[in-house]
């Protein structure tokens, strides 16, 4: 695997293999990989000629300043971990060499009512953030494939929509499964924060994102909701939200009419480690 630190030479390499019609599949990540990383990179090396990873802690997107200090990274085992599922290239960038001297001039990108939403809502100027980075790799890597986990089922419509702002239509979107450990948690950088206890504890989002399912019948949506929430409270989480959707828009659905394709949706602290996951009904 070639790992660059420097745009142009990412660049260089890339322009050499697209002049050979190589088909670039590209994964942007944060770092601390785990399996549901390497899966997407697995399925760009099944789709795609060259398959490129990018790891950079994006300060942009993170609205507490906090959750940005504690964010893992795990540099050199997910170098070994990139070795050992084939990945041709990494890139791995300083926050100079995206940014330069300045991260905040970047321009407003009309991604409509989906900042303002869920995820949108609780962490301001995240999904602004996200769009910045991404632009920016976007445009460096120009993929052909772009892989993406559906555990970030916002930030997949997001991106979606950017890609279409930004008028890349030669770059198809890729929506990977949700992976998970063997007690149902979605895996997650921020997994490694969570102590033991708070570790065991865990499972509760995806148990209550199950009951919502289980439970759910068509008619009005807040009592199963509520019930679920209780259910995180009681086991000492505190919930952003958990809220039943539509699968398409993200709109919370308050009457469903048991037919309309649903995501539920969930953000919840267990300590000082917020987790989020979600499931299509
Ligand atoms: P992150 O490093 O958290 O920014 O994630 C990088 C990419 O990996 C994003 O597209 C995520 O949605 C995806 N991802 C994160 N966790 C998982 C998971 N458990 N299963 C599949 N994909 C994931």
């Amino acid at each position: 695997m070639i790992i660059f630190k420097k745009t142009e030479d990412l660049r260089s390499y890339l322009a050499g293999k697209k002049a050979k019609n190589a088909q670039v599949g590209f994964i942007p990540t944060m770092g601390a990989l785990h399996a549901g990383h390497l899966s997407l990179v697995e399925k760009s090396r099944k789709d795609s000629s060259i398959t490129v990873c990018s790891i950079f802690v994006n300060p942009t997107q993170f609205n507490d300043p906090k959750d940005f200090e504690k964010y893992p990274s795990t540099i050199e085992g997910d170098i070994t971990q990139l070795e050992a599922v084939g990945c041709e290239a990494l890139f791995l960038p300083s926050t100079r060499e995206i940014y330069g001297d300045d991260t905040g001039t970047e321009p407003h990108f009309e991604i409509g009512y989906l900042e303002h939403i869920l995820e949108g809502k609780y962490r301001p100027g995240h999904f602004q953030g996200v769009c910045q980075v991404m632009s920016l790799l976007l445009d460096i890597v120009q993929p052909d494939r772009l892989y993406l986990g559906q555990k970030d089922y916002q930030q997949c419509m997001v991106i979606d929509r950017l890609v279409e702002l930004l008028g890349m239509r030669e770059t198809r979107v890729m929506i990977a499964p949700t992976l998970r450990e063997a007690d149902g948690l979605a895996m997650s950088s921020r997994n490694i924060r969570l102590n033991k206890e708070e570790r065991a504890k865990a499972p509760a989002i995806y148990e209550s994102l199950l009951y919502i399912k289980e439970h759910l019948e068509k008619g009005e949506t807040s009592s199963v909701e509520n019930q679920a929430r209780t259910k995180l409270d009681q086991r000492g989480f505190r919930t952003d939200y958990i809220e039943i959707a539509d699968a398409e828009t993200l709109q919370s659905v308050e009457v469903w009419d048991g037919k309309r394709k649903l995501v539920i949706v969930a953000a919840s602290f267990l300590g000082e480690v917020r987790l989020i996951d979600n499931l299509i009904v």
